[in-house]
């Protein structure tokens, strides 16, 4: 429940973004919207900045009221708890969407589609982002999660991150300071906020080949996964030597079900939002197949998609 004080600052908070040019806030906003999974209750403050300057802005005044908010990209690797966010839920996707292209490299603000960047590469004859091609993040999150697939990470394409200083100063760092892992970066690990990224591509192809190269790797992906259906795709990170999928199809995961979440039927690493699923289904669902692969291989797997916010 709200204290006196948490409504106080709630509301000065708001009232000192609200003074501030280019960002959007909403009160209480249901961040299942705003999440691929669909499930989670609301963020009690919502901000959408349009701009750097604006995002700038929000992360110098949050210092100042020591709130340490919450980043969503476009929500697509994040469980919010059904309780909500008390306090601030910065959203990059939507506002900070600018994409532009300096000779082969790929300058894009955190809040773009990783979708866009990809075409926008192809369109300029830049390959490297076909490994990309269906992952459906923003660029700032992928950055945070060292997103990749077929062999491909976004570490290996990055040149440098514009991140946001707590005093709201924006610092340059090179991709090769960044100490990037299998879905891990010391972004993540040092809890920095990503403004903007410059990603250097092979320059040289041709347009029409490599949007061919990033419709056959999406045709793959549809194939495989249930694109189609409400999820945060792979749960579980890769085991050492293995593969979450195969131990969890193994175990006979496939098909389990808590309320209206359930383990797809087409990629058991997949957990998918049947309709009206909660955000305590698909965690207690995801504890469920962690222990039976447990019981079953004595592998202990560790859970790739974030999970924000309280219980209800
Ligand atoms: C159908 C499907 C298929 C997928 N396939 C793949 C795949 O093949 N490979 C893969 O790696 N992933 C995959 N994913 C997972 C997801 O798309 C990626 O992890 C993606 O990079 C997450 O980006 P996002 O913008 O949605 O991040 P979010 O889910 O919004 O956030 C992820 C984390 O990053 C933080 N964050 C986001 N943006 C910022 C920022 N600008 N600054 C600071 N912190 C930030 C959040 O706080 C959170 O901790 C898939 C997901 C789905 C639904």
């Amino acid at each position: 429940m709200a204290t006196e004080s948490s409504v106080h600052s709630a509301r000065e908070l708001a009232e000192r973004l609200a003074r501030i040019s280019g960002i959007e806030i909403r009160r209480d906003e249901p961040l299942a919207r705003h999440t691929s999974f669909g499930v989670g209750g609301p963020a009690e403050i919502l901000a959408i900045p349009s701009t750097l300057e604006a995002l700038s802005e929000i992360v110098r005044v949050a210092t100042e009221m020591r709130i340490d908010p919450v980043y969503l990209g476009n929500g697509t690797n994040l469980i919010v708890r059904d309780g909500g966010v008390r306090g601030l839920v910065v959203r990059m996707a939507h506002g900070l969407t600018r994409i532009e292209v300096e000779d082969d490299v790929v300058i894009a603000e955190a809040g773009a589609p990783l979708a866009s960047v990809c075409v926008t590469a192809a369109k300029h004859g830049l390959s490297g982002l076909c490994f990309a091609a269906g992952i459906p993040g923003s660029l700032g999150g992928a950055l945070i999660m060292n997103a990749g697939a077929n062999g491909g990470e976004i570490a290996d394409v990055t040149e440098w991150v514009d991140v946001v200083l707590p005093d709201g100063a924006i610092e340059r760092i090179a991709g090769s300071d960044l100490s990037f892992g299998y879905r891990a970066s010391a972004l993540r690990d040092r809890g920095l906020v990503v403004a903007r990224a410059g990603l250097r591509l092979e320059p040289g192809g041709h347009a029409e080949q490599i949007h061919f190269e990033l419709c056959d790797a999406m045709e793959l992906r549809c194939a495989k996964q249930p694109v189609s259906m409400p999820s945060a795709g792979s749960i579980f990170k890769r085991p050492s030597g293995d593969y979450a999928g195969r131990l969890l199809e193994a175990a006979g995961a496939k098909g389990m079900r808590v309320g209206r979440a359930a383990v797809s039927t087409k990629h058991a690493n997949f957990i998918v939002n049947l309709g009206g699923a909660t955000a305590s289904d698909v965690i207690r669902l995801i504890e469920n197949v962690r222990e039976l692969v447990y019981e079953t291989f004595g592998v202990m797997l560790e859970p790739e998609v974030c999970m924000v916010g309280e219980d209800a």
